[in-house]
């Protein structure tokens, strides 16, 4: 008999809903490219990125029978991809579950940030109607240079839900786009992350939290980007050096930051990222609508079965498989 450790987020706090706000969740039958919907002495931990466990090196050690690890979600980087290569351990997760929904959050912080939204509402919940300051922040997208760092799921579904609002759309990537894509949203391709920024008024960060990615958004590559660009964040937080993010913030060199990723998870009361200026943060929720929550529980349960009959995990949901990065995991991590 396996051992599964499941590793969840607090209750809610008055207690699961009797009732939702809808009577139903859309059902999706399969992601864009045809992949189907369906779904310490532990021998499997399950874990969320939204609460991660971070499974450690040493925690791995402790834990001999751990043979396999899921991701409720997608998003590996709590567990440590090098570790888990020597220790034999699979890891997967449930790729595409809630790309579209990390997309859709982007998005709006995009147009939350851009059209200063949230100091907005909080004039009306405060009671006021003080127009002029709620405008001298606001600008129209329309316009604007918008780019994506990786245009993997979740940065090119960015792409495609931005570029009706007349952008002009730019990203990079370690593979480059079909070139009919390239056409059909009129993107603009730079070889990497310092040649592009330069370029954007926006820029969103979609790419895994890996050794070539992680402290990409410091002071150095901050000081390259136009005064009063607006960053969005939904990837990792690792990918940014927070004190510089903060400073950037102060400066002005950022006209606002915002995202729902953070380190360590939760996030402390204390941390700056909760009381810096222009911020449009949320805690770790763009892919944990019910939407999505529905899809990953499935895909979970999926990867789960597979495992405990012995048949193979689809290649799509394998990180490390076999002492190596597999599947998902070999196009788009790296380790050290
Ligand atoms: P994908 O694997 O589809 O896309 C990731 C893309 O990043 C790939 O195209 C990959 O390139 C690219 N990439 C990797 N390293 C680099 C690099 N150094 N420079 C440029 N591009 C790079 O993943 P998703 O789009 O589904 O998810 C992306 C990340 O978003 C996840 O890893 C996770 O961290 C985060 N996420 C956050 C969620 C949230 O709730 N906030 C939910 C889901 C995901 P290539 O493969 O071409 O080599």
């Amino acid at each position: 008999m396996a051992k599964v450790l499941c590793v969840l987020y607090d209750d809610p706090k008055d207690g699961y809903p009797t009732s939702y706000a809808r009577d139903d969740i859309p059902t999706i039958e399969s992601y864009p490219g045809g992949q189907t919907a369906r779904l310490p002495d532990a021998d499997v931990v399950i874990s969320q990125p939204f609460w991660p466990a971070y499974i450690t090196a040493e925690r791995m050690a402790k834990a001999p029978n751990l043979k396999l690890a899921i991701t409720a979600g997608i998003g590996s980087d709590h567990v440590d991809l090098d570790a888990a290569t020597k220790h034999g351990l699979t890891v997967a997760e449930v790729t595409y579950s809630n790309s579209i929904s990390v997309a859709e959050h982007v998005v709006m912080m995009i147009l939350g940030l851009v059209r200063n939204y949230l100091p907005s509402h909080q004039v009306v919940l405060d009671g006021g109607w003080d127009v002029a300051d709620c405008v001298s922040r606001s600008y129209d997208l329309e316009g604007m240079h918008v780019g994506t760092l990786a245009a993997g799921r979740i940065g090119l579904a960015v792409l495609h839900r931005l570029a009706p609002f007349d952008v002009k759309l730019h990203y990079t990537d370690r593979h480059r786009l079909p070139e009919s894509i390239e056409r059909e949203l009129n993107l603009t391709f730079h070889p990497d992350t310092a040649s592009t920024v330069p370029h954007c008024d926006v820029v969103t960060v979609n790419a895994p939290l890996h050794p070539e990615t992680e402290g990409l958004l410091g002071d150095e590559l901050l000081a390259t980007m136009k005064r009063g660009t607006y960053l969005i964040n939904t990837a990792r937080a690792k990918i940014a050096d927070r004190d510089a993010i903060d400073r950037a913030l102060r400066s002005g060199r950022l006209a606002g930051y915002a995202g729902d990723v953070w380190y360590p998870q939760p996030a402390p009361a204390d941390h700056p990222w909760r009381t810096m200026p222009h911020h449009g943060m949320t805690p770790h929720i763009s892919g944990s609508s019910l939407s999505a929550q529905t899809r990953y529980a499935a895909g979970t349960r999926e990867i789960l079965e597979s495992w405990l009959a012995g048949t193979p995990i689809r290649d799509e949901y394998l990180i490390v498989d076999g002492g190596r990065l597999a599947g998902a995991g070999a196009h788009s991590y790296s380790t050290r």
